[in-house]
């Protein structure tokens, strides 16, 4: 099987560190503090800065490869149900994360779901089954199609919307046709606990080493 990128390689790790090269990890700056820790031989906690859920999140995206599954390059659309899914008992205040109706995605996201005991709403937009990557190019993934989606919504929620990283260009014409704020997300999602934070919480019983 060729397994798709799930762009493990683009999770920007230097974005969450504090970027002010102070050196009291015992290297020269935080960009060499993340060669390091892809490399193994730093832990996140080398870094005196980042709280608890931020070390977690860290090893959570260093550990993508493990955490993810491989899925196999697309050939062909695999189009799974489109609609909203509840993750942890959301309520009105959680934030809504949006991608495509992609069998593969969703496996993809399910995985890094078991990961959190945060809650989240999932609106699966149809995008014809393609991964939201392809979804840009073939233009399966319109804004049309995401506000048709959230006028759907059986629950008013807090108008927070988190678009995948490849989804970046709708956010400026989705901004203009709703009144949500749009936050564009990570290009992995391995790197969406780091990216979401404090709304982020990894069970507690989750040894990430
Ligand atoms: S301790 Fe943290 S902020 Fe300071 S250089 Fe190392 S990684 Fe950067």
């Amino acid at each position: 099987m060729i397994a798709a990128d799930l762009y493990l390689n683009k999770i920007n790790f230097l974005k969450y560190l504090p970027q002010t090269d102070c050196q009291e990890c015992g290297e020269v700056s935080c960009a060499e503090f993340v060669k390091q820790l892809k490399k193994g031989i730093r832990a996140p906690s080398a870094c005196t800065f980042l709280t608890d859920s931020q070390i977690r999140a860290f090893h959570l995206a260093l550990q993508g490869g493990r955490i993810l599954p491989q899925v196999p390059a697309l050939e062909l659309p695999r189009p799974a149900p489109a609609g909203l899914v509840e993750i942890n008992h959301p309520n009105e205040g959680s934030f809504l994360l949006i991608s495509g109706n992609s069998e593969f995605t969703q496996e993809v996201i399910s995985s890094i779901m078991a990961f959190t005991v945060s809650s989240y709403w999932l609106l699966f937009v149809d995008c014809r089954g393609d991964t939201v990557d392809m979804a840009m190019i073939y233009e399966s993934l319109k804004v049309e199609k995401i506000v048709a989606a959230l006028k759907e919504l059986p629950v008013d929620l807090r108008r927070e919307i988190v678009l995948p990283g490849f989804a970046a260009t709708l956010k400026r014409p989705l901004e203009q046709e709703i009144e949500w704020q749009v936050k564009v997300g990570p290009l992995c999602i391995a790197e969406l606990p780091l990216f979401l934070g404090d709304d982020w919480e990894v069970p507690s019983d989750i040894n990430l080493g």
